[in-house]
């Protein structure tokens, strides 16, 4: 996808400290980090939010989720705990229309919203 600075990331046009990569997914630092680790993971697919998922595509989300489960332990949070947030659309602060989790960890993390 033309301009999305994550299809960049995918096709190394744009660098990015990866920290896991499988054939569907990749994940990196966050470039502007609110926790100890926040990680960014993505699907390789381009689908631009939530609103895009389809029957057809929906797979990538046990993709991401597993990738998760994964980074988690091999950042040693996986026991403590962390948290996996996706903003989707302009009034939930969206700014990267390339679908992807935040996972956030290595402090205890502030209040919730829900
Ligand atoms: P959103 O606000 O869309 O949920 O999250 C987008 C996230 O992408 C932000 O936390 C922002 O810091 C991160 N981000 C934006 N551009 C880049 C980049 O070029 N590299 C990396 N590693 N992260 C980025
Ligand atoms: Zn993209």
């Amino acid at each position: 996808m033309d301009n999305c600075i994550f299809c960049k990331i995918i096709n190394g046009q744009i660098p990015a400290a990866v920290v896991y990569e499988d054939d569907r997914v990749i994940a990196f630092k966050d470039i502007n980090p609110v926790a100890p680790v926040h990680i960014i993971i993505i699907p390789r697919e381009h689908i631009a939010s939530v609103n895009d998922l389809t029957v057809e595509n929906a797979g990538v989300l046990t993709d991401i989720f597993l990738a998760a489960q994964k980074i988690a332990e091999k950042m040693g949070i996986a026991d403590k705990g962390y948290r996996l947030i996706n903003n989707c659309g302009a009034d939930a602060g969206q700014t990267v229309f390339h679908m992807h989790f935040h996972l956030l960890g290595g402090i205890v993390l502030g209040p919730k919203i829900i």
